[in-house]
């Protein structure tokens, strides 16, 4: 059997008012996910362990069989994947700010007004080389941004040059080991040339006309190296594919090998194009034996603080499963889980674990009437994040016994 895994990110919630008392997926209407938790396997997954609370990257690693503990290197490699930038095994990334500074080095405005125009022209003209070293700036959402070192002989060894308060000057970076000199003196070099830059770009002349703070200085932080981490077919003994529009999530996938069938048009928004997502899903276990399928909008809405919104893709999700998938599952396990839990009641991500469905042709049946975080808990499966692709190849007949 093929393996389609289902993500929806941030599934897990807690009762809400607003739902009489149940959370948005006990609350929604879904009668297609109901049907295969009748007639399959539930149950609740922590993502990482009991009481850690999950980030996306660090759950869809586990999820994948890679240890977080292991393979996760920081912030700054994560949420440079999370800009789109292709990176590779040994770049150093750095999670950075746009930010305002004054003659003397001192911060005037950390986030450069929170600046949101025009920050791709800004970054464009970042990518510079020095000392053989190439450096690449992305912009990401507002002031945010990302710094990567890609060279021989590099060190995520170094302090940062962010002071982290205004009226502070922008601290040189020191080497925290020897072998980090040279990743440091490289860093201060592209502070101060990145500064020559921003002050006279043609973007900040405008800021400072229009009597805005320009964005000429660049202050970085979290940095690590981005890890070099076994392909998935390594790990696992087959092929797989995602579909993501989450550049996060498909930047830990490409990483992980996996290849990408993500269709051009779909968002990580509420308003996605699911069915067009199962579609590619569906059309990539043509080629491989597993598939993950994250759509987002779950999480979107726990962060905003809307149950209903949540309770409503939940809904949207229930109807393209039916649409796309049922009929279509002969020769395919099916699991539908999230990454973490994001209550809308708590509108950020929690340690409380995620309901779990798993459905074949000939499963075991938990016969449950509303697949949800109450009644889960009556089901057969109780996963940690790094048992779920083990648990998935023994029952889609991908995996050896253990002794005779
Ligand atoms: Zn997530
Ligand atoms: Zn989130």
């Amino acid at each position: 059997m093929k393996i389609f895994l289902l993500i929806a990110d941030g599934l897990g919630d807690r009762p809400s008012k607003l739902l009489n008392d149940m959370t948005p997926l006990e609350a929604a209407n879904k009668p297609n996910l109901n049907k295969m938790a009748y007639h399959g396997m539930v149950g609740l997954i922590d993502p990482i362990k009991p009481g850690i609370i999950p980030g996306s990257d660090t759950s869809h690693l586990n999820y994948l069989g890679y240890d977080p503990m292991k393979y996760y290197t920081g912030r700054g490699p994560f949420e440079a994947l999370g800009t789109g930038l292709k990176l590779e095994p040994g770049d150093i990334a750095f999670r950075a700010n746009f930010a305002t500074v004054d003659g003397e080095f001192v911060v005037r405005d950390r986030r450069a007004g929170r600046i949101r125009k025009d920050t791709d022209k800004l970054a464009n003209s970042l990518n510079m080389e020095i000392d053989g070293v190439k450096i690449m700036f992305k912009e990401g959402t507002e002031h945010r941004g990302a710094l990567v070192l890609r060279g021989k002989d590099l060190s995520p060894e170094v302090s940062e040059n962010d002071p982290h308060h205004e009226g502070l000057k922008v601290k040189e970076v020191i080497p925290l080991k020897k072998e980090a000199e040279m990743t440091a003196r490289i860093l201060n070099e592209f502070f101060i040339r990145s500064h020559e830059i921003l002050n006279s770009h043609p973007v900040n002349e405008n800021r400072v006309k229009l009597g805005e703070p320009p964005a000429n200085a660049i202050l970085f932080r979290g940095g690590g190296i981005v890890p070099d981490i076994p392909k998935f077919r390594d790990l696992h003994g087959f092929s797989g594919g995602f579909v993501a529009a989450v550049a996060l999530v498909s930047g830990i996938c490409t990483l992980a090998g996996l290849k990408n069938y993500t269709p051009p048009g779909v968002t990580g928004s509420l308003d996605t194009n699911i069915e067009a997502k199962l579609n590619a899903g569906l059309d990539a276990l043509k080629n491989e034996d597993f598939v993950i399928v994250n759509v987002k909008g779950t999480d979107i809405a726990g962060h905003d603080g809307d149950p209903v919104a949540k309770m409503k893709f939940i809904e949207r999700i229930d109807q393209a499963i039916g649409k796309v998938l049922l009929n279509r599952m002969d020769d395919v396990l099916f699991c539908f889980t999230g990454d973490h839990s994001t209550p809308a009641t708590y509108k950020e991500h929690s340690s409380d674990p995620v309901p779990i469905l798993i459905y074949y042709k000939g499963s075991r049946e938990d016969r449950i009437e509303n697949f949800g975080e109450s009644q889960c808990r009556l089901g057969t499966l109780r996963l940690r994040g790094n048992d779920l692709m083990e648990v998935l190849k023994s029952h889609a007949g991908k995996a050896e016994k253990f002794g005779a």
